[in-house]
């Protein structure tokens, strides 16, 4: 079983300096600041999945990509791009939910042959149209007109797609994206890809499902599937049912859900085997949007919040020096949480307490942990937040190293 990590040019500079909340004034960014695959090891995961749109920008907006970056990408190919190791494999798709309120997708199939070609992907994903619906097997609800044209934009495209790339002579393996609105029509998108010539086809639209319902398609799926087809999970990461899916012929799947938690959950931002934590939210005065809205309007004096702000530094850190008393740093997060939170939202003492009693991160065994302590569990800007993130995802590979496939 592979997971890709989708990419979202997410680095962290390892010369941050904590204690200042400074950058290096040598630091440069693009020569310096590394990926999760450098920073932690064992690399926490097998590959990434790097979209068109977000290279490129979409309709919603800039993607995440400076110019520069793009045409960096372009000229020294994927891999030496993202410094990867050969061990990692990189697969490359459109970023359909980055135009799934456009009628059709925005790209043409040469377009994205040239994307990937140039970029030197080992694997290719069929031009797709998201379906945003789920019809049970059972149920005699009727798809939408409009979920009916998305597959067969899909399944056009998806041929469109494997006879260029058979007349290009592309390097990459081509994948075909299935879309479907439940079990039968799924199976019915996955027998027409493998009837064009598709030997990895890749699942979409399945995130908002649940578990048992993506088995479902997966049985559903089993009627057809050919016995070297391999499948994909596009978005997915259930790890308790990953077991289960592997019997289905799913060989990998990619995910940014346990990266994104560490900073976008509200409470299971730092994960271990068996748990998950509350990261301690210590924003940075002027870096907190709604905190400056607070001192603009006068009801928080900047010199108050800036006080109880690196107070609460001071005692975590005292705290993880254990020279002082768990009371004292949670006395000190109050004063600062009720300046920042205001009296009516909810407090997060509690959940605070136990992230601290508990205090993860020292038995943790990866890099960024060992290294920063109880940094990494405090919720202040991108470089703790997405080293947070980093550790999840040596959390999740640990325990897809301790499943069972086959
Ligand atoms: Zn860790």
């Amino acid at each position: 079983m592979k997971f890709y990590f989708p990419d979202s040019q997410d680095l962290v500079s390892p010369t941050y300096d904590f204690v200042n909340d400074e950058y290096s004034p040598y630091r440069v960014r693009q020569r310096d600041d590394v990926y999760a695959h450098q920073a932690v090891t064992p690399i926490p995961y097998d590959g990434i999945l790097v979209s068109k749109a977000v290279v490129d920008g979409s309709m919603k907006g800039a993607g995440k990509y400076s110019t520069p970056q793009r045409e960096r990408l372009y000229r020294l190919g994927v891999r030496n791009f993202f410094r990867l190791p050969k061990t990692c494999s990189t697969i490359g798709d459109c970023g359909a939910f980055n135009y799934i309120d456009e009628e059709r997708p925005p790209y043409e199939v040469d377009e994205v042959i040239d994307f990937y070609g140039r970029c030197g992907f080992d694997a290719g994903i069929s031009i797709d149209h998201i379906i945003f619906g789920y019809i049970p097997q059972e149920s005699d609800t009727e798809p939408e007109p409009a979920w009916l044209e998305r597959q067969q934009i899909s399944l056009e495209l998806a041929e469109n797609f494997l006879a260029a790339t058979k007349k290009n002579d592309a390097r990459f393996e081509p994948v075909g994206a299935a879309q479907g609105w439940g079990p039968d029509s799924y199976a019915h998108s996955v027998a027409q890809l493998q009837k064009m010539g598709y030997r990895r086809i890749a699942l979409g639209g399945m995130v908002p499902l649940k578990s048992h319902e993506i088995l479902a398609c997966l049985r559903a799926i089993d009627e057809v599937r050919n016995h070297d087809t391999e499948l994909h999970l596009l978005g997915i990461n259930r790890v308790d049912s990953m077991e289960q899916f592997a019997r289905h012929g799913v060989t990998s799947f990619d995910s940014t859900s346990v990266f994104r938690q560490a900073f976008m959950d509200d409470r299971n931002n730092y994960h271990t085997a068996t748990s998950a934590y509350t990261a301690i939210r210590v924003p940075q005065v002027d870096g907190n949007p709604a905190l400056k809205r607070l001192i603009l309007s006068g009801s928080v004096s900047q010199a108050e919040a800036i006080t109880a702000e690196r107070a609460c530094l001071r005692a975590l850190r005292e705290f993880d020096r254990e020279e002082t008393s768990l009371e004292d740093v949670l006395t000190a997060l109050q004063a600062y949480e009720s300046l920042v939170l205001g009296p009516k939202k909810k407090s997060y003492l509690e959940l605070y307490e136990r992230t601290l009693s508990d205090a993860p991160w020292r038995a943790c065994p990866c890099a960024l942990c060992e290294k920063h302590g109880i940094e990494i569990a405090i919720f202040r800007g991108s470089e703790r937040n997405k080293r947070r993130g980093f550790h999840n995802l040596t959390v999740l590979e640990a325990k897809m190293r301790s499943l069972t496939f086959g």
